[in-house]
C-alpha cells in the first residue's frame, strides 16, 4: 500500500528508539534507569480525581462536548490569567479548550499554513511544531538556539525573505528540552517582530508553572500588542501531574481562537466534559500544591546537577521545566555519549540530536523519575569518569 507523504516522510517517533533499548537490556536481566521520557512520576492530586469521579455520574458529561470547551472550564482558564500574569480575557472568546496542548499545537498549522508556506520553529524544539506544519504541506525554517544567547532566538538570525514568507513563528519559554526561560523583554520583540512582518506568534506555555528557585515565568500575552497576534497554549500536563487525562488550553487573539475551534470542531468534539472539571480543580489547587510538587523537582535537579558536574559533565541548574540540558565532553556524538551511558552504566538519556540538528552536542535528562530511581542513577553515574 502506497501511503501518503506526510506519513511516508514522518522521522522515527524519538522515544520509540529509546523503548527498544531498554528492552533490549531488560531481556538480558539488566535493569535500566531512564532519564529519557518527560513524563510526571508523582500522581494526580486527590481533588483532581475526586472531580473525575463526580464528573462522570453527571448525565451531562455522557453527552458530546462543545469544541470549545464548557463555558466553566473557559472562564476559570480566564480567571488563571487575570489571577497570574494580571492577563483579561474574554472567555467567550478568547479562550479554547484543548485535549492536550499537543492536540492544539499540531493542529494550530491547518489554521495558518497553506501547501508551500513556512513556518519558523527554534532547533533544538519540542517536534510538534515541525510535524504540525509538515501535515498542512508546509515547510519549517529553523533558527538555532545558542547557548551563549541564552537559548533566546535571536531575530537577527532569521532572513528578512524568510520573515516576509513566514506565517507562523513558534517559540516555547520555559524551554524544552534546553530549560531556558524568556525575560519579558524578549516576549516583546517577538510580538513586535512578528507585527512587523504579519506572523502569528505561537507560544508553547507548557512549563509557564514549572519553575524553581522563586523564578515566576511570564505569560507572552502581557506583552504590549500581543492580543493583536499572539496565541498561547497551555497544558495541566506537566503541572499537575495530569499526562494521563489530557487537559490543555488556548488563548490569545479571538480569530486566532476562532480559527482553531474552527479546525477543531472539524476533527474532534471537544474533551470529555468530566476531565475539563478536572482541569477546573487543577486551576483550584492551593498555590502550596504548586510548590511543594515544584520543590520536589527543584531538589532532583539539584542533585543531578551535582553528580554532573563531579564526573565532568558541564550541567547548569535550570529555572525552569523538568530537563538538564547539558553539553557533553568532547570526541563525542550526543547519539555516541548517550550509547556509552546505556552501555557503560545502563542508564537512558535522550541525545540532544532527537530535538533537531540544533541539539547535537547536548543530552537531556529527565527530572520525572522516582527520586530512588534518581538516586540509584546518579551513583551509576558516579561510577563513569567521562573526558580527562
Ligand atoms: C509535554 C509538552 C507538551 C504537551 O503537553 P500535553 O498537554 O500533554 O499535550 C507541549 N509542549 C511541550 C514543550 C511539552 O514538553
Amino acid at each position: 500500500m502506497k501511503f501518503a507523504e506526510r506519513v511516508e516522510n514522518l522521522p522515527p517517533y524519538l522515544f520509540v528508539g529509546i523503548s527498544r533499548a531498554i528492552a533490549a537490556k531488560k531481556a538480558q536481566g539488566i535493569d535500566v534507569i531512564s532519564f529519557g521520557i518527560g513524563d510526571p512520576d508523582m500522581q494526580t492530586p486527590d481533588p483532581v480525581l475526586n472531580a473525575l469521579v463526580a464528573g462522570s455520574k453527571k448525565p451531562a458529561n455522557h453527552k458530546y462536548p462543545e469544541s470549545e470547551g464548557l463555558p466553566e472550564f473557559r472562564a476559570r482558564v480566564a480567571k488563571f490569567y487575570d489571577d497570574r500574569f494580571g492577563v483579561k480575557l474574554d472567555p467567550a472568546t478568547e479562550v479554547i479548550n484543548l485535549i492536550g496542548a499537543k492536540e492544539g499545537i499540531a493542529h494550530a498549522a491547518l489554521c495558518f499554513i497553506d501547501p508551500g508556506d513556512i513556518s519558523i520553529s527554534p532547533d533544538p524544539a519540542y517536534p510538534v511544531y515541525e510535524i504540525g506544519t509538515m501535515f498542512a504541506g508546509g515547510t519549517t525554517h529553523f533558527v538555532t538556539l545558542k547557548e551563549e544567547n541564552g537559548y533566546l532566538i535571536d531575530f537577527a538570525d532569521i532572513p528578512t525573505d524568510v520573515a516576509k514568507k513566514a506565517k507562523t513563528l513558534w517559540i516555547n519559554y520555559p524551554n524544552n528540552p534546553t530549560g531556558a526561560i524568556a525575560p519579558m523583554s524578549f516576549f516583546d520583540e517577538a510580538v513586535k517582530y512578528c507585527k512587523e512582518f504579519d506572523i502569528a506568534l505561537l507560544h508553547d506555555a507548557a512549563y509557564t508553572e514549572v519553575t524553581y528557585d522563586g523564578y515566576v515565568a511570564p505569560s507572552v500575552l502581557q506583552a504590549e500588542g500581543a492580543m493583536d497576534i499572539a496565541m498561547e497554549f497551555h497544558s495541566l500536563s506537566k503541572t499537575a501531574n495530569m499526562t494521563g487525562w489530557r487537559v490543555g488550553f488556548a488563548s490569545g487573539n479571538p480569530d486566532m481562537v476562532n480559527a482553531l475551534m474552527r479546525v477543531k470542531s472539524n476533527i474532534d468534539s471537544g474533551l470529555s466534559q468530566a476531565n475539563q472539571e478536572m482541569g477546573i480543580a487543577a486551576l483550584d489547587l492551593p498555590a502550596e500544591w504548586l510548590d511543594n510538587n515544584n520543590a520536589v523537582y527543584q531538589k532532583r535537579r539539584d542533585k543531578v546537577v551535582s553528580i554532573l558536574n563531579e564526573i565532568g559533565v558541564p550541567a547548569v541548574a535550570p529555572k525552569g521545566a523538568l530537563y538538564i540540558w547539558t553539553p557533553i565532553p568532547e570526541g563525542y556524538t550526543s547519539a555516541e555519549f548517550a550509547q556509552k551511558l546505556l552501555d557503560e552504566v545502563d542508564v537512558v538519556v535522550t541525545p540532544g540530536n532527537g530535538y533537531g540538528p540544533g541539539g547535537e552536542g547536548y543530552i537531556r535528562l529527565s527530572l520525572t523519575i522516582p527520586d530512588d530511581q534518581i538516586d540509584e542513577g546518579l551513583r551509576r553515574l558516579a561510577k563513569l569518569r567521562v573526558g580527562g
